[in-house]
């Protein structure tokens, strides 16, 4: 496998380092709020690479963190006057719901920073020893950024051109490149701002700083040396330079081997925002009638290392796409003939794509060179399609998106009208078959006849069409 490898800049082979099992984790969600679509796009893409790893024949150990504790949990627990695990707990399943909606597979460990505090203060306290962080009067904890020497290879930020930032410190979770200096790694209590909410640690009252937590959990649960550290682009600076730096102060190892960073979705090409009014949750989403389906369909149908420009546009464009997927499926499940096909070009096709830095535009266009491939042999002869649908059920271990085609509940007098129409139609009783036709047409379906039966759709999913 081929992947583009941030720190290298470069794209490399990738191989786990052993077992054949890749050690990999994930910045997750900070749980102060509904994930939006770009931050699912970026989930989407940790999918995509967890589901090829295992397509190509490695296996996974997945961790993803949920951020509980950081400046903007405690302000909304205190802000609300309810405990930070209540505040929470909320977006937390707002979240897996959807992971799930997204048709997302389960990483193996989602810890949580509350439940790391300890071992977040036990590393605190060796790079204490270690002379690279330093408590302040204020009994705030930070770290040297002057001590790490590869300090910025990451982020390709070179330290020697920053302003003297001896002195310097940011004690805030996220800021730019502009303010790399010494960040905090143990945050002090302040009553007025973090209400009720603090720890006891040998430093004072407080709370750990965002990036310990991930050094912290990604090393007890992957070891000091990993496979894959992955995230979006707005990751890199400062959180996973900072992460890499106190990681490998801390244990004297390489951190993690390879990092991947998935680029931010844009809508209508501008950055999403409340006062652009194009923000939007996946609820807004499924409350304009789009599935979770068709929205995953979307997010792969670009590779993940270029801009996503998402529009509601491109997403009625996917629609369509599915629904010829959908006609495909059935019409495969109505052959019943003996031709074999052979579909190997097609799964050497795929398969390169993904092994190509996951390219998954080309994976559509395997995919889709063999539909039209298959049907036109259709349109010729009956075959056997049972190897066209084991081939589906193969790619679809990827994109989690073919044969999850939504349940459409069609009223049972539609039903009946259908079965009644194929009836008149067979018996060449086509004013009687006009007469259904309407009826299921007023009622908000679309009609499509075969040879076998009289399918019914709902037809918003048809919506401009
Ligand atoms: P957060 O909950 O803010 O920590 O973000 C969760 C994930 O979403 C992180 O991996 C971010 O890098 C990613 N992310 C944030 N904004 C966007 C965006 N507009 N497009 C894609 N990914 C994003
Ligand atoms: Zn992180």
């Amino acid at each position: 496998m081929i992947i583009y490898d941030t720190k290298q800049r470069k794209k490399v082979s990738f191989t786990p380092e052993k077992d054949n099992t890749v050690r990999m984790y994930t910045c997750g969600p900070t749980i102060y709020n509904f994930a939006h679509i770009g931050n699912l796009r970026t989930f989407v893409f940790e999918d995509l690479l967890r589901r090829t790893i295992k397509f190509l024949g490695m296996k996974v150990h997945h961790v993803m963190n949920l951020t509980d504790i950081d400046d903007k949990t405690i302000k909304g627990a205190t802000q609300k006057g309810i405990s930070l695990d209540e505040f929470t707990k909320v977006f937390e399943k707002a979240f897996f719901d959807d992971l799930d909606t997204l048709k997302c597979e389960k990483a193996e460990e989602y810890p949580k920073a509350t439940e790391f505090i300890k071992e977040m203060i036990a590393m605190i306290e060796k790079l204490i020893e270690k002379d690279v962080a330093y408590l302040t009067e204020s009994k705030d904890v930070f770290f040297r950024i002057k001590s790490f020497k590869r300090y910025g290879e990451l982020s390709h930020l070179k330290l020697d051109e920053l302003e003297d930032g001896k002195s310097a410190r940011v004690d805030s979770d996220e800021y730019d490149k502009e303010s790399a200096c010494d960040f905090v790694l143990w945050k002090a209590y302040d009553p007025k701002r973090d209400g009720e909410i603090y720890w006891d640690s040998p430093f004072g009252k407080g709370r750990p700083g965002w990036h310990i937590e991930c050094s912290c959990m990604s090393m007890h649960f992957l070891g000091d040396t990993f496979d894959l550290h992955t995230g979006g682009v707005d990751n890199i600076f400062p959180h996973h330079e900072n992460e890499r730096a106190q990681s490998e102060s801390c244990s004297g190892k390489p951190f993690t081997r390879h990092w991947m960073h998935a680029e931010h979705l844009l809508v209508e090409g501008k950055k999403m925002s409340k006062s652009l009014n194009n923000f939007y949750t996946l609820r807004d989403l499924l409350d304009k009638g789009y599935s979770g389906r068709e929205v995953r369909a979307l997010f792969l149908s670009s590779q993940y290392r270029v801009q996503l420009n998402f529009t509601l546009d491109g997403l009625l464009a996917i629609r369509k796409m599915l629904q010829r997927l959908d006609s495909f499926v059935d019409r495969l499940n109505e052959s019943k003939g003996s031709k074999v096909l052979d579909l190997l070009a097609f799964e050497e096709e795929f398969t390169k794509a993904l092994e190509d830095d996951l390219n998954t535009p080309k994976s559509f266009a395997a995919l889709f060179d063999m539909v039209r491939f298959v049907n036109a042999q259709m349109d010729e002869d009956e075959i056997d399609a049972s190897g066209v649908i084991e081939l589906l059920k193969k790619f679809d271990k990827v994109f989690g998106f073919i044969f999850e085609r939504e349940k459409q509940e069609i009223a049972e007098e539609i039903l009946k009208a259908a079965k009644a129409r194929f009836m008149a139609r067979q018996e060449k009783d086509y004013t009687k078959a006009d007469a259904m036709r309407e009826l299921i047409e007023r009622a908000g379906y679309i009609v499509e006849d075969t040879k076998e039966k009289c399918v019914v759709r709902r037809k918003e999913s048809y919506a401009n069409d």
